[in-house]
């Protein structure tokens, strides 16, 4: 089955057209400065050219279009006709507590959507208008809501309460939601298959660590706790996010340097984490770059990174009362050998050992952890897209 995966935002739409039987994707692209003056299509079939297209796409509908025109076209196209798209799969960033799975899309579905805005201003309503636009130009087409919050639904109560008055959960549902539930669903399921675990009596813990990175602790095949919280904002400490805060910072910095929320909150979310602590980049391979030149900033920012994420480890093992794997993925969880050694390295005291030659490798699934490792330790690269795809087809057999 051909699934066209729509992953939507404010000004820009990625999509990959994936063969669900071969697990292939087709084609992978990329709109970008939707609704402004000049816009642009990266379209790229598999094994083939990138090809880019300028162009103006006044609105994500043009985009759609756009992108339908370029996986039909005789010259950079993978499909022949537009029939050929069997499903479409949207990725959708909230769903609240009103969607524990994925669901297909109905008017009435597109509405409880829309319920959940105020949770993701900033995501949901791009999201939204990528399923109107595909439901407008693929009448016909079935389609999916894969959202990014639901896997961790699963999270026991204790865990995704705030100690505030309890009416703020109950009038506004103000609680731990979690994020990256796709990435953390896929490579708990994969990460037990790879190490020979039924996944239904495992206790494994997910280090998406990303631009975006979170971690959760994956019970039995159930999130249990997880990183992020009400939004992404939160847990570990991020290219530009700053993580966890004493949320007093906020009121001093407030009074310091007489800013207002939007400004504080624009601090938090796009000048701290890696970036701001470095004062260099918020990209890993740039910070590495730094370390070796001596620079301290980024060795600080890079220490604080690890010591983050291990915290979170100790506590999940904690939560599940042991731990039987530990999940390495994302752009940094996959690339980044020192990111995951330094890790190991506070690990030592529970038997965890990794073979250092293993986690030289880049970007690949690879066992870390020696065979008399008390814990199996390894990488898994995550497949959003796929998982997408796989969703959308098993939800429409
Ligand atoms: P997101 O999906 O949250 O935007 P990704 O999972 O794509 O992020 O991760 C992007 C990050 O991965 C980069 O910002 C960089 O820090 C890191 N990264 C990518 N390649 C490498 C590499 N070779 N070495 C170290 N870090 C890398």
């Amino acid at each position: 089955m051909k699934v066209l995966v729509i992953n939507c935002g404010s000004s820009s739409l990625k999509y990959q057209l994936i063969d669900s039987d071969t697990k292939q994707a087709l084609a992978v692209g990329l709109c970008e400065r939707i609704g402004l003056e000049i816009g642009c299509l990266k379209h790229t079939p598999a094994g083939r050219d990138k090809t880019v297209i300028d162009a103006r796409m006044d609105n994500h509908e043009v985009a759609v279009s756009m992108v339908i025109a370029a996986l039909t076209d005789k010259e950079h196209g993978v499909i022949e006709d537009l029939s050929e798209i069997q499903a479409v799969g949207h990725r959708v960033v909230h769903g609240g507590e009103k969607f524990a799975s994925s669901t297909i899309i109905t008017n009435e579905v597109i509405d409880a959507i829309e319920e959940c805005n105020d949770l993701a201003p900033l995501h949901n309503p791009a999201n939204l208008i990528g399923i109107r636009a595909c439901k407008s130009l693929m009448k016909d087409v079935p389609m999916v809501a894969v959202f990014d919050t639901a896997f961790h639904q699963t999270i026991p109560d204790k865990a995704y309460l705030y100690a505030l008055p309890m009416e703020y959960y109950e009038k506004y549902k103000i609680r731990k939601y979690g994020f990256h539930g796709t990435s953390h669903s896929y490579v708990s399921e994969r990460m037990a298959e790879f190490c020979g675990l039924d996944i239904n009596n495992s206790k494994i813990i997910v280090c998406h660590l990303g631009n975006g990175a979170s971690i959760s602790a994956v019970m039995n095949g159930k999130s249990i706790d997880t990183s992020m919280g009400f939004t992404p904002l939160s847990g570990l400490v991020m290219g530009t996010r700053s993580g966890d805060i004493d949320p007093s910072i906020i009121e001093f910095i407030a009074k310091k340097e007489n800013k207002n929320l939007d400004e504080i909150m624009h601090l938090l979310n796009k000048e701290s984490g890696i970036q701001g602590m470095s004062q260099v980049s918020s990209d890993f391979r740039d910070i590495n770059k730094a370390m070796d030149e001596g620079n301290e900033k980024a060795r600080i920012a890079f220490d604080v990174f690890v010591y983050r994420v291990v915290k979170y480890i100790g506590g999940f093992i904690a939560s599940m009362n042991g731990v039987d794997a530990i999940a390495f993925t994302a752009g940094v969880g996959e690339n980044d050998p020192k990111v995951r050694y330094d890790v190991c390295q506070y690990l030592k005291f529970m038997g965890i050992t990794i073979d250092e030659e293993a986690n030289k490798l880049r970007g690949e699934e690879v066992m870390l952890s020696t065979p008399d490792s008390k814990v199996k330790v390894a990488v898994i690269p995550t497949n959003e897209e796929l998982t997408i795809a796989r969703e959308t087809v098993s939800l429409l057999k």
